[in-house]
């Protein structure tokens, strides 16, 4: 990286801390974690290094939040009218909590610019709901009157990852809170800044404190502290499916309810009608933006046998576009892994190619001396049973593969314990419904990559995860429905 652009004004250096109950804290324990910039491995700040104490203290917090007449007594309308109020707040706070993101996890302005509409959207489309969560009068006879209620669930405790960690709280926070639930957030440990002044931003709406309560810390402590504190309803999680598995197995033990967003292998499905340029450009998007730290990232390229030679040269020029730069570069497609830890991680994987016999075909190495980057990165010459294959690698890398015909296209793009997405090239309309209703995955985009919208469900098959988060299926997620029998 040759020259760094101006450091922006980050507005809060120094110590930051958690919120509980509307009060600024430290951890019980005072111990603190850094945060760092990945992009020149300069430290930021350091945030609480929550534990049990603080847990339990934002659960009391969260459940007297939920019971006071403040939010559970309060008109539908009321409520959307704060839930829009926030996205006004993120709006006029929108440069900050952009740069904040990317300064803390390496994502590009050129992205991140684009986040804070993008959450102010998410809540205003919430904001819709508390005035729409009707429930059903049911057929009891003439001497009954059946009906139901949705009502919220209670204490959500909420645990996401760090690629991306304020889209992630989007899909999450704005549903639970127009639902009527209160939340314990538990924020990435090495990503936790925009999370955090997003929450001390509530300070200018007239959210009730103790309804949006933040404890930092690891997985390890605050996180397990979370999962198995008796008082939490439901568990809202994001991450690997390692954790995921880890989290349901704690939350059966009381019942809790969870939402589990987790891990992805997608396929690319490259048919030899594509627009092969469009289709180029669209695959190399799938797995290197976010420096491929995605849950959705497009890490398996399957390719029609036919055109396999012909694509790969137009795949290769459009990956060149994402080579990696500095995040604060407003020309960046591309920035670092948003940790060391994670960047020793998906070096690792070069190695573990060449062991397996796959060929590097473009990329394989680190890219600069400072920070951590990685170069867009290729494999060729894979088999299915590959750990490459087999395993989400979570960095710039995907694996190139060819396909004869349609069956054959639908049994790779299946052989995979994940089912979160995929994406299909084709102009043909006949075989991207065929092949969208084949492809066992939550989201499946055609000629395009990565959209998320409130108005769709998006969630994972299989290993991917349970439950949906957007469109009608979220209101399932975060309520529950309750039968009332009257005799009259
Ligand atoms: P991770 O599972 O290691 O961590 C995710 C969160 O869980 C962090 O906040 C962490 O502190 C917490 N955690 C870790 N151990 C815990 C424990 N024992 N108890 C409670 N909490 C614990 O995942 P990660 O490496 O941070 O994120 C990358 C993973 O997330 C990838 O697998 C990616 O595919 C997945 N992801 C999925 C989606 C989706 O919507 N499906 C979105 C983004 C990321």
């Amino acid at each position: 990286m040759e020259k760094r652009p101006e450091t922006p004004a980050f507005a809060h250096p120094g110590d930051r801390p958690m919120i509980i109950g509307g009060q600024r804290v430290a951890a019980v324990t005072g111990a603190t974690l850094p945060n760092t910039d990945p992009a020149t491995e300069a430290p930021l700040a350091t945030v609480p290094r929550g534990g049990a104490e603080d847990i339990d203290a934002a659960v009391r917090a969260a459940r007297a939040a939920f019971l006071a007449p403040s939010w559970s007594g309060i008109t539908p309308g009321e409520r959307s009218r704060i839930l829009m109020q926030i996205a006004t707040v993120i709006e006029q706070n929108g440069e900050e909590l952009s740069l904040l993101e990317s300064v803390n996890m390496g994502m590009p302005v050129q992205l991140t610019r684009h986040l804070p509409a993008g959450v102010a959207a998410a809540f205003r489309h919430a904001a819709g709901w508390p005035t729409k969560l009707y429930g059903q009068t049911a057929p009891t006879g003439p001497d009954r009157l059946g009906y139901t209620r949705r009502q919220p669930i209670g204490v959500v405790g909420v645990i996401w990852g760090w690629n991306g960690p304020l889209f992630q709280l989007a899909l999450k926070l704005p549903i639970l809170l127009a639902t009527g639930n209160t939340a314990v957030l538990k924020p990435p440990e090495t990503a936790s800044l925009s999370t955090l002044r997003f929450v001390e931003l509530l300070d200018n709406t007239d959210l009730p404190p103790g309804v949006v309560n933040v404890v930092t810390g690891t997985g390890a402590e605050a996180g397990e502290a979370l999962i198995h504190h008796p008082d939490v309803n439901k568990i809202s999680f994001t991450g690997s499916t390692r954790t995921g598995r880890h989290v349901q197995q704690v939350a059966a033990t009381g019942i809790k309810r969870v939402t589990l967003e987790l891990g992805g292998k997608s396929p690319t499905v490259i048919c030899p009608d594509a627009d092969l340029k469009a289709a180029a450009f669209g695959a190399a998007t799938a797995f290197l933006l976010g420096s491929g730290q995605s849950c959705v990232a497009g890490t398996r390229i399957l390719v029609h046998e036919s055109i396999r030679d012909e694509f790969a040269s137009h795949l290769e020029q459009a990956m060149a576009m994402f080579t990696p730069g500095d995040p604060l570069d407003p020309a960046t497609l591309m920035g670092p892994l948003a940790s060391q830890q994670h960047f020793e991680r998906v070096t690792g994987w070069f190695a573990v190619a060449g062991e397996e016999g796959a060929t590097i075909r473009t990329g394989g190495t680190r890219h600069g001396e400072r920070g951590f980057f990685v170069t867009p990165t290729l494999l060729d010459d894979v088999t299915p049973d590959m750990r490459v294959v087999r395993e989400e690698i979570f960095g710039p890398v995907a694996a190139l593969m060819s396909y004869t015909d349609l069956d054959d296209a639908v049994r790779e793009a299946n052989n995979t314990e994940y089912g979160l997405a995929a994406s299909i090239w084709t102009r043909d309309l006949s075989t991207a419904h065929r092949l969208a209703a084949r492809i066992d995955a939550g989201t499946v985009w055609v000629n395009t990559y990565g959209e998320i919208t409130e108005s769709l469900p998006f969630g994972g098959f299989k290993q991917s995860g349970l439950g949906r988060e957007g469109g009608l299926d979220v209101l399932d997620a975060y309520t529950e429905t309750k039968s009332v029998l009257i005799a009259i």
